[in-house]
């Protein structure tokens, strides 16, 4: 089966514990998959009456939501053509498609990841830079390239930047990616037809004649000592013949320890680079180029509220940033400024259920201990000693809670979150040297902790 074939499947078997019985017989599995295009699914219907009730909102949810569990790199999107449209699609690509050598082949890189999209901070320059230079001077200036990380920290994102980029300026060159599932399913594949020697000839061709080779999470070999044995020959190659290697990992090659001693020592022979968590920053920026890309408008606060509360990966800032969105879209809001709404889309992600009690329990501490009121502190007046109170205030519910800066805002009289950071900043500094303040903040804690 074609790997569009497979990911159809997958993807029908998530909407099939979503939809009844029902309307999954009679619409969902009567879509045929035709082709990827561009991380495109094209779908075929037989009816026009099924491409008509497939189109309703409720059902394209559906179908884009499987597609987004499913999370295959080839597939981010979908299209569901009629039989006329397949015609015309058919006709229209395959001029496209066919390469010299005559084969048909499919665009296999998702053309949303680019270097263009993809969004620099401290957590991946250096990855970044130097998947670009090797995209520019394939072969020639790091190799191996491995590359590790987290999940959803932008590996594939960047194999896939690396294929379009040499696409680009070289259509020609042969360009492997493949995930380590892939690989070991065409070596066992291969291996199962062994008498065939057809088939044996395939799995080399298709490895050992790459001009590139990416080859996505390959911790997956662990365990697979065959695998193992075809990967180190392709390598070899591969790499006397100066043709460039790119692997991804979720851990560092010393850390493969179950592999091969011998394939460790390859995938740390050439540019070893990490991938880290984004910080404050590199969350705002890849939320506002995320929003803008989807052309829907979402106020500063809103992003920076985000940002803040969704640190631990970028795909799952990308599915916040998805459900932020739906949710207005259902409330026919064409702008996510309404921080209620936005608590309420992500729920699920967020846990804010006491810290309003809290804020004020920590609140109530700084008006006893500093001798200002409740009122003062959320108020406008300037005085020292209530700025004081209000900027230790800051300090200690940033300190104590994990509430984003912007709540902070909010409960303290609506101020701006470049008011709190700055508050935040500044007693953090002086706590550095001033150690009457170092005692204040000690007794408040301690009056916070008995409470
Ligand atoms: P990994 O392969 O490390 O698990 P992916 O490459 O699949 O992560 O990235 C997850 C999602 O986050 C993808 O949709 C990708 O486009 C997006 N993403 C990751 N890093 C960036 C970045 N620096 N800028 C923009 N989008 C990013
Ligand atoms: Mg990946």
């Amino acid at each position: 089966m074609e790997e569009y074939g497979r990911i159809w499947k997958q993807i029908l078997e998530e909407i099939s514990k979503k939809v009844t019985s029902v309307s999954y017989d009679m619409w969902f599995s009567k879509l045929e998959p035709l082709d990827v295009s561009y991380g495109k699914l094209v779908l075929i219907a037989p009816l026009k009456s099924i491409q008509k009730t497939l189109s309703t909102q409720e059902y394209k949810n559906y179908i884009s939501s499987a597609i987004k569990t499913v999370d295959n790199p080839m597939v981010t999107d979908y299209i569901i053509l009629n039989e006329e449209e397949k015609e015309e699609y058919l006709s229209s690509s395959s001029e496209l498609n066919i390469r010299d050598s005559g084969e048909i082949s499919k665009p296999q890189f998702n053309e949303n990841y680019t270097f263009d999209n993809f969004v620099v901070g401290q957590c991946n320059q250096v990855a970044k830079t130097a998947a670009f230079t090797v995209a520019q001077n394939p072969g020639l200036s790091f190799n191996p390239l491995f590359i590790y990380s987290g999940v959803g920290l932008g590996k594939t994102h960047i194999l896939h930047a690396i294929g379009n980029y040499v696409l680009a300026h070289n259509p020609k060159a042969n360009i492997i990616y493949s995930t380590t599932e892939q690989f070991v399913n065409d070596f066992v594949e291969s291996m199962r037809n062994n008498k065939n020697s057809d088939k044996m000839f395939n799995f080399r061709e298709k490895y050992r004649k790459a001009d590139i080779l990416m080859l996505d999470d390959v911790q997956f070999f662990i365990g697979k000592e065959g695998s193992q044995e075809a990967l180190f020959h392709t390598f070899n190659d591969l790499y006397q013949n100066k043709k460039q290697i790119v692997l991804t990992s979720d851990r560092h090659p010393k850390d493969l320890s179950s592999l091969e001693d011998r394939l460790i020592s390859r995938f740390n022979s050439g540019l070893t680079v990490d991938i880290s968590t984004p910080d404050l920053e590199t969350r705002i920026a890849i939320l506002q180029k995320k929003a803008f890309q989807r052309n829907f408008n979402i106020s500063k606060n809103i992003i920076y509220f985000i940002a803040e509360k969704i640190t631990s990966n970028i795909r799952e800032i990308e599915g916040a940033l998805s459900k932020v969105i739906f949710y207005c879209q259902l409330n026919n809001k064409d702008c996510a400024d309404d921080l209620e709404l936005v608590m309420q889309a992500l729920k699920d992600d967020l846990d804010i259920s006491t810290h309003v009690l809290s804020m004020d329990t920590i609140t109530d501490a700084v008006c006893a201990y500093l001798n200002v009121t409740k009122d003062e502190i959320k108020g406008p007046k300037k005085t020292k000693q209530i700025v004081e109170a209000r900027q230790i205030d800051i300090y200690l519910i940033n300190d104590m809670l994990s509430v984003p800066l912007m709540s902070i805002g909010n409960y303290l009289g609506n101020r701006d979150h470049s008011t709190i950071i700055y508050a935040r900043d500044k007693i953090t500094e002086q706590l550095k040297t001033n150690n009457l303040l170092k005692m204040q903040i000690k007794d408040i804690k301690n009056i916070i902790q008995k409470n």
